[in-house]
């Protein structure tokens, strides 16, 4: 769209209502409006930014996110970007990155990650998903997520539209807006608006929440004030002189940086920590940049930016009243794991079916307060472990002679690489941090007796107890997550065993002669109360197995609801992953706050 129409647009909006207004349209705001969309909810997108995102964030997409976007139906558009196709997905650790390598972790190149299931020395059975990580830069993915978002009749995206205060009564939300290309000013009034707007969120200020948790903690990297600078170059792979690699980072006693590549070819993004008394104005990048590759070399610089690292925040609060946070305006990462972006997606996919089913009248609003109970847990649990990853490479001990000649030095270097090959397999090898998120107690989930399994970042173990990812299986070629239904599904394993993987889905919640009793049974209650149920029978004996239960309730989010035999209370199950259960209203819960927050 071009600027211009977007003023246009703005310009004859004098008032304006909606359901969900979402404040900000990156990764968390454009996926809410995906989840919503793809539901009918009507809902406006203000992003104050017109343009499509021009300088690289975020270059790691988790298995989690991928299996999200595979849901709405576009991992593969997302899989062809970033790096070319064949292009090794390695992190290489050296002395200087024209130097010795100390170490290196394999990755499959986004081809290899199409037709295998080996992520690394880690085979399939390390990542049950049918979505490996995918090494592509947030600048990449946001315009095809504006696409998505905007494919949806019941989405308006506002390119230009900055939105500058919020009230809040028990009714509905007014927020007053800007149009950042003509001035213009106009209401929004909405049901519920969400703050999808980055660190500094208007939303989470206006509500009174605070951040709590460490900021700008220092390390000798990843722990300050950092500056990213993008440029081409084509000399520079000669100049590195290896075989290719997704991440290259320096690690030397004299200057340490990153380089990532963006595209394989001839971008690339280096990232410096600022010395004490460096600014980015005086700073010369130039110098730390080929100290750190270890030889000049030529490139042409698209601009730099400074950021800062050494942050573990989580908001105090995700939600008051009829306004929510979600992204990084409800935590903030160290981008080690790179786990920010991953979790804003995840935010937004738990609150996006929530909201949508109290629009749609399906489920009370109570159901909104399990958003907060499921995320903040994660958000804690994510960011914790981000931290630990950015100590663990951010305070590596690393001798002074790692760089001199001779066997003493040899030493030093097998010994550095020997830690980093520890830490590489520890940060980036992380199937149980992406795939192992359970939303163990929360409101909406039935409870086991058993004692859940521990969570290991480094080692998912497939479980399907109420709270976890519903485990992935391939089913004739299929993941079982594609035969899902887009709200909630019923699996069923009454015949499992057979020989075959033979599966049956059934839409439509009409009782009929071909289903057993409890299946009916199941159909009606969800017919009673309102509830879009898609029926998925399963003859495959090791899913059965992987699941652990003859029915198994999955939810909209592929999350397990509850798991259990034939003959359970359908109707009491159902009400509780609705959150009927839950008793206080939003409205009672939150009421003075919203006097404050005026
Ligand atoms: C250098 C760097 C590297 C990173 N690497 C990784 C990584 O590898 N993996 C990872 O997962 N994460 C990474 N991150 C973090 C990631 O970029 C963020 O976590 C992610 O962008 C959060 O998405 P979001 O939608 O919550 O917020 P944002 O992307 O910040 O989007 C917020 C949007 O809101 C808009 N906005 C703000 N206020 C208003 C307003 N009042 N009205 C209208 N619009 C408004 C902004 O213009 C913006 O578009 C990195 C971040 C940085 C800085």
């Amino acid at each position: 769209m071009k600027s211009s129409d977007v003023a246009m647009n703005i310009t004859c909006v004098a008032t304006k209502s909606t359901d969900v207004a979402i404040v900000g349209g990156g990764p968390a705001g454009l996926m809410l409006a995906i989840e919503l969309g793809c539901r009918g909810v009507n809902c406006v997108v203000l992003e104050e930014d017109v343009a499509e995102p021009d300088f690289p964030k975020a270059n790691a997409t988790s298995s989690r996110t991928m299996e999200h976007y595979r849901r709405r139906g576009f991992a593969n558009e997302i899989r062809q970007l970033g790096l070319v196709a064949d292009y090794p997905q390695d992190i290489v650790y050296c002395t200087t990155l024209v130097g010795r390598e100390l170490t290196r972790f394999a990755i499959p190149s986004r081809s290899q990650a199409l037709s295998q299931s080996a992520f690394g020395d880690y085979g399939e059975e390390h990542w049950p998903t049918p979505e490996l990580p995918h090494r592509c830069q947030q600048m990449l993915i946001e315009p095809v997520l504006r696409r998505r978002a905007q494919q949806y009749p019941s989405v308006n995206l506002m390119l230009g539209a900055q939105a500058q205060s919020i009230t809040m009564d028990t009714q509905q939300v007014t927020l007053a807006a800007r149009s950042s290309t003509t001035g213009d000013t106009f209401d929004l009034t909405a049901r519920y608006v969400v703050g999808c707007d980055g660190p500094r969120s208007l939303v989470r200020k206006t509500c009174g929440i605070r951040y709590s948790g460490l900021s700008e903690e220092s390390r000798d990297f990843f722990g300050g004030l950092m500056l990213s600078v993008y440029f081409t170059s084509s000399s520079m792979y000669s100049a590195l002189g290896k075989s290719p690699a997704w991440m290259y980072w320096a690690v030397n006693a004299v200057q340490r940086g990153l380089l990532i590549a963006i595209d394989g070819v001839d971008k690339f993004l280096f990232c410096l920590q600022l010395k004490p008394g460096q600014t980015p104005e005086t700073v010369d990048f130039k110098a730390a940049m080929f100290a750190a590759v270890g030889c000049a070399f030529e490139f042409d610089l698209i601009a730099v930016a400074p950021w800062n690292a050494g942050f573990t925040l989580v908001a105090d609060q995700f939600s008051q009243g009829r306004a929510f946070i979600a992204g990084d305006a409800a935590h903030l990462f160290t981008p080690t794991a790179g786990m920010g972006y991953n979790t804003s997606v995840d935010d937004a996919v738990n609150l996006g079916w929530k909201l949508a089913a109290v629009m749609k009248g399906w489920a009370p609003d109570t159901l909104l307060h399990s958003y907060e109970a499921e995320r903040k847990p994660i958000a804690h649990r994510n960011t914790a472990f981000a931290r630990a990853m950015a100590d663990s490479i951010g305070i590596i001990n690393v001798p002074a002679n790692v760089d001199a000649p001779g066997a003493d030095a040899d030493a030093v270097r097998q010994q550095l690489g020997q830690a980093l090959s520890k830490h590489v397999r520890n940060e980036f090898n992380i199937p149980g941090l992406q795939l192992g998120l359970r939303y163990e107690g929360s409101p909406i989930v039935a409870s086991e007796e058993t004692p859940p399994p521990a969570d290991l970042p480094n080692e998912y173990l497939p479980d399907a107890r109420p709270g976890a990812r519903a485990p992935h299986i391939w089913l004739d070629g299929k993941s079982i997550f594609d035969l899902f239904g887009r709200d909630f599904t019923l699996l069923c394993f009454d015949d499992a065993g057979a020989a075959g993987h033979a599966t049956r889905r059934a839409s439509g919640l009409e009782a009929n002669a071909f289903e057993s009793a409890d299946v009916n049974a199941w159909k009606e209650a969800a017919a009673g109360l309102g509830i879009p149920l898609d029926v998925l029978h399963c003859d495959c004996a090791q899913a059965r197995a992987l699941y652990g239960a003859e029915r198994v309730l999955i939810r909209p989010d592929h999350h397990v609801a509850w798991r259990g035999d034939a003959g359970a209370d359908a109707g009491a199950l159902l009400a509780l992953a609705c959150g009927r259960a839950i008793s206080s209203s939003l409205a009672q819960q939150h009421e003075p706050a919203f006097a404050k927050a005026k």
